[in-house]
């Protein structure tokens, strides 16, 4: 079972399945505000995941979701709209 981990962002959630990850770092890189880091750890697979550094900065735009290979990430905004 993937276990995925939640943020609180200042217009919704951000979650990142960890396992699903394959470190690619598309995510990280082209985050328009800079709010992800890579992960110390690794995941199942042994790759090392991203996780949010600074949730408060994250605007939900939905890039890092549209942009993952793997459906890794995913953003959810409290208005209900899910970016792109
Ligand atoms: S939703 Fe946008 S601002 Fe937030 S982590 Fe993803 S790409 Fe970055
Ligand atoms: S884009 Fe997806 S697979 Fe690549 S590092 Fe981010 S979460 Fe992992």
């Amino acid at each position: 079972m993937t276990v995925g981990r939640r943020w609180k962002t200042a217009h919704g959630t951000i979650t990142i399945a960890a396992d699903l990850c394959k470190g690619c770092g598309l995510c990280i890189e082209f985050c328009p505000k800079q709010v992800l880091g890579q992960s110390e750890k690794f995941n199942q697979k042994g790759y090392h995941y991203p996780e949010m550094l600074t949730p408060e900065a994250c605007v939900n735009c939905g890039y890092c979701q549209l942009i993952c290979p793997d459906f890794a990430i995913w953003n959810e905004r409290e208005d209900g709209e899910n970016g792109k």
